[in-house]
């Protein structure tokens, strides 16, 4: 018999950690309120996949994650990385932004070893929440050789899926996490299964390392609309150094926009084009001559994952070029 892996599973908090009146409320309850080893201690199971070892490290819904919160979950994760009696790492996590985190990890870490967020879309309280077996699931996957490599998971629902194209789609229902080209694969029965691996370059093949991140720039985001005012876009780019600018269709930019959006580029704001509408590519010199503005295009990613990236590339270079390739590799 195979030794069992040493797993540290870290709360923070969200609807995982939450608690509702009655197993009817399975939408309404208080999040964040169960520490991370009552959540554990309500699965009897989970200590036969792995030695289990828990650490509370925030308690809160992850709508409140700043880029201080990233911080503070990155390096605490690499610390336990680094350790040779630790195997792999669970994070129980807020559903809301729980793509953010997981994406930040899968490009700041520096390790091979599974680390694998989770969280549930029903509190353990509710009728058919999917909190317990979510968490069995994600141990499960942080546990097996085959998860290792492939960057930061996130399980859900029986799926893997990568943190780079992860999505919340849906605000309510249990079927909730999409990744647009499909999940890496499923688990059943307390073991996982992959048929696929990420693509892009993530953890060990990324020049950004979470131990020397300090601090991270701002970089903001915009949605936009046709009567959006030009004075918005200067109040938000007032002090960032990147805009996310969420275009109607392939990142189009209404007319009366243009001149705010490259005022703001000649301030330095690296302003870049996303698309709202929630998948696709947003073609670079398309709709936009990019090139003339000096503005940049995210590929395929979506808005709030486009911010996570370029918030990592400006801590390393303000070459536009640069900062387009980032977008093409990652
Ligand atoms: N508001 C919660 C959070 O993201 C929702 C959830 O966990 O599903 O923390």
């Amino acid at each position: 018999m195979t030794a069992k892996a040493n797993i540290v599973v870290i709360g923070t908090g969200g609807t995982i950690a939450g608690q509702g009146k009655a197993s009817v409320n399975t939408s309404t309850y208080m999040c964040s309120v169960l520490g991370i080893d009552e959540i554990l201690g309500s699965i009897p199971h989970a200590g036969e996949l792995a030695n289990l070892r828990a650490e509370q490290l925030l308690q809160t819904g992850s709508e409140n994650f700043n880029n201080t919160h990233l911080l503070a979950i990155g390096n605490r994760v690499a610390e336990l990385l680094a350790r040779n009696d630790v195997d792999g790492v669970v994070i129980t996590h807020g559903t809301d932004t729980i793509e953010e985190t997981a994406y930040f990890l899968h490009l700041t870490l520096k390790s091979a070893k599974p680390v694998v967020v989770v969280g549930s879309m029903r509190p353990p309280s509710a009728m058919s929440s999917d909190a317990a077996l979510n968490l069995y699931d994600a141990l499960a996957v942080a546990t097996h050789p085959s998860s290792r490599g492939l960057g930061t998971l996130v399980v859900a629902n029986n799926e893997i899926h990568t943190a780079r194209d992860v999505v919340k789609s849906n605000s309510f229902k249990l079927d909730a996490f999409r990744s647009p080209y499909g999940a890496l694969g499923y688990v059943i029965e307390g073991a996982p299964r992959y048929y696929r691996r990420p693509a892009r370059a993530h953890t060990l093949d990324t020049p950004w390392s979470i131990t020397t991140l300090r601090s991270l720039p701002k970089v903001d985001i915009v949605y936009a609309y046709g009567a959006l005012e030009p004075g918005a876009i200067s109040a938000i780019t007032a002090n960032a150094r990147g805009l996310i600018y969420v275009g109607t269709g392939n990142g189009n930019v209404a007319s009366h926009l243009i001149d705010p959006l490259r005022d703001a580029a000649r301030r330095g704001v690296h302003v870049v084009r996303a698309s709202r509408t929630g998948s696709g590519i947003v073609l670079h010199n398309g709709a936009q001559p990019d090139h003339e503005y000096g503005w940049l295009t995210v590929d395929d990613q979506i808005p709030q994952k486009a911010r996570i990236l370029l918030t990592l590339a400006l801590t390393q270079t303000d070459d536009t070029a640069a900062l387009q390739a980032v977008f093409e590799r990652y």
